[in-house]
Order: C-alpha cells, then structure tokens, then sequence
C-alpha cells in the first residue's frame, strides 16, 4: 500500500539560516562565530545546517553529546576539517570515541580533566577545553578549582588546553546584573590561560555588547530564527516555517463542543478546521487554551484541545478554508518566538520538538 503523503511539513530556508548567521558575525567583532548545532542543529538537521554553514565560512561547531560530534564528523567528511567540541566533555568511558572522531572535550568537571588526561597517556597531547562555571551551577569547574588546575600545571599535563570558556544564565536579558557578573568573573577565569582563546557568549551574549565578546562566541537559537532576546526581532530571519494541512472543515453550531474532553464549546456559530498535526509531531498539548496559527493573512485561535494527530482551528469568516490548504504554526508568517509566547514556552522549545512524521524540506543550497 502507499504511504500517504504527509500532511504537515517543516521548510527550512538556508538562505535565512546564512543571513542569521552573518548578522551574528557583523555583531561579533574579531571574535569567531561558532555555531550550535546540538540537538541535531535545534531540530533543523545539523548535516545540511552545518555544510552550509561552513560553506558561509565557519569552522568551529558545538555539539552537545559525543555521537552529535560524531555525525558531525562523518557529515562534514574530511575535505572540511572542522574544529568540533562537545560541550559534555568527556563522559565516562567516552574518551576513545572522542579521540577517533577528532573530537574536543569541552572538560567540565577535575573528574573529567582527569579521564581525559589519564587516556592522552597513552597518545601523546590531547586537545581539550575548560568549562568554568561563573554562576550558572549547571556544568563546570568552579572557579577556584579553575585556578588550582592553572597553578598546578601537572594536572594538566598531556593536555593543550585551546578554549576557557563559560555560560550564561540570563544572556537573553540585557537588563540583568547577573551577567556583568558572570562576565567579570569569567573574565579573571580566562586570564589564568592566556595561551587558551577564550568564549562566554551564546547568541543573547552576542548582543549584549563588546566586551562579551572574547575570542569566540557560541550562537544557537539566534542561527535558527529566535531572537537573541527571547521574543521576534526584526534583524533575524524565520529559518522555520512549519505548516500542516487542513482535513476538514465544519459547522459548529452554538451549545456544542469541540475535541477531548468538551472543553470548548461554541457561544455562536462555528466554522471549524481540522488540521493534521498534533502532539505526536511536537505540537504542545499544553499550547491549546492560548494556541493559534497563521491562515489566509491573520491568527486563528485553536479550539478545545490538541490532540496526538489533530488539533481544531476557528475559521469562522474565513471562506478560503478549505482542505487541502496549509495553516501555519510558526514561520515566516507568524514568527517562532510570538508561537511561544502564546504556547508559555520558547523558541528553543518549539524548534526542537517538531517530530519524526513531519516532512522536511530544505530551500537554498546545502553548500
Ligand atoms: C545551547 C548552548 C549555547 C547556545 O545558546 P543559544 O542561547 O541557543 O544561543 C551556547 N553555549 C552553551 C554552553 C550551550 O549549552
């Protein structure tokens, strides 16, 4: 039996993600741009999103766990020779696959510095990176254990530390004082190394000014169409565009209900649009009170919940409405960040849940 065709799909434009991309590196100084692409380049396909990033001209990537590195490196293949750090470090055990595939640990515990140290033994110098926590308390050395690993250089030893960097907590907000901290601090951090190139900024930190900047900065969400505040800038350009298709529409008449549970019911006459896609492809259930879409120019709000394949769209007054034509969730129309919002969550969350069922398509070249 065929299959039938999907009915929801998910364009990513790479011509935007390359415009993203050098806005960043017009916002960024003499430091590096070094993309993101974790969580399979936030849900967009970290192989076509890394080659043509690169051929844009970047050269240093981070991916979250050893295997995202490692299908980093057999993506790019050997005429890019990429510098890939894993932001895991060098968990338990991993050590040899990190080596094999040419891999940096981003090393962010003694333990870890250690593991890896113990395993160079036998090779000869291993590169490696030091994550210091400046406040974060999420991954990294603190920074006092930072300066005993600079003073005492045989606990490095074997290691060529390249990268010091750190993270920040509150980079999507440029009145926070928690990031002059976390920059003063890191800053101090960065100075013990002064071989080691240093990196505190994701893509907020990228706008928060000059001297967040270092020598490298790390983007994510900036690449992929979010604004580096959290919310729809117009200097970024949508990379996502996901849209399902309307299976039916229907009269709903006053007094009646519409989906699970009933929890919407029609105060006047209703037309409904059944859309194909749900939870099961990313939409979040929790989005239904305050959810909406794009169709034929303007938000229509959903209607009663969403559900693992459907959800219900109000259409009323709108005489294009018809199956077959597409709704859009967030995209060029409607962008990511106001799709958040409405749903109570944020890009990054939207971008890397969108499921295996949906349809990727892919505009402007790979490479
Ligand atoms: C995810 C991540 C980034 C990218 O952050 P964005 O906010 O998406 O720009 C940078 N650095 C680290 C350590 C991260 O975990």
């Amino acid at each position: 039996m065929p299959y039938a065709p999907a009915t929801a799909r998910l364009t990513v434009d790479l011509d935007a993600l390359a415009a993203n991309y050098r806005l960043l590196v017009g916002q960024s100084g003499r430091a590096e741009v070094a993309p993101v692409v974790k969580a399979d380049g936030y849900g967009m396909g970290a192989a076509p999103v890394a080659r043509r990033l690169w051929a844009e001209g970047a050269r240093t990537f981070f991916t979250a766990r050893v295997a995202g590195g490692e299908h980093l490196r057999e993506f790019l293949g050997p005429d890019r020779p990429a510098t890939i750090y894993v932001l895991d470090g060098c968990p338990d055990a991993q050590a040899a696959r990190l080596h094999a595939a040419d891999l940096i640990p981003v090393l962010s515990s003694v333990a870890q510095a250690a593991a890896w140290q113990a395993y160079s033994r036998g090779i000869g110098v291993l590169p490696a990176a030091l994550h210091v926590d400046t406040g974060m308390n999420r991954l990294g050395v603190r920074p006092e254990e930072l300066e005993a690993m600079a003073l005492s250089p045989d606990r490095l030893a074997g290691l060529d530390v390249r990268m010091v960097m750190s993270h920040l907590a509150c980079g999507g907000e440029p009145g926070n004082p928690m990031n002059r901290r976390q920059r003063d601090r890191f800053a101090e951090a960065a100075a013990l190394f002064p071989n080691a190139r240093a990196s505190l900024a994701n893509s907020g930190g990228s706008f928060l000014g000059d001297d967040y900047l270092f020598d490298l900065t790390r983007p994510g969400v900036t690449l992929y169409g979010g604004g580096p505040e959290e919310r729809f800038d117009p200097r970024v350009k949508a990379v996502a565009t996901l849209e399902a298709e309307i299976l039916q529409v229907r009269a709903v008449p006053p007094g009646e209900t519409v989906g699970y549970g009933g929890g919407w019911a029609a105060t006047r006459p209703t037309r409904a649009a059944t859309v194909g896609i749900g939870y099961a492809d990313g939409v979040l259930r929790a989005n239904s009170p305050n959810g909406s879409v794009w169709f034929a120019g303007a938000e229509r709000p959903l209607l009663g919940r969403v559900s693992m394949d459907l959800m219900t769209v109000d259409v009323t007054g709108c005489d294009d409405a018809r199956p077959g034509e597409r709704v859009e969730l967030f995209g060029a129309q409607l962008p990511v960040d106001t799709a958040a919002a409405r749903a109570g969550t944020i890009a990054y969350e939207l971008l890397t849940r969108i499921g295996p069922r949906v349809e990727r398509r892919y505009l402007g070249a790979v490479e």
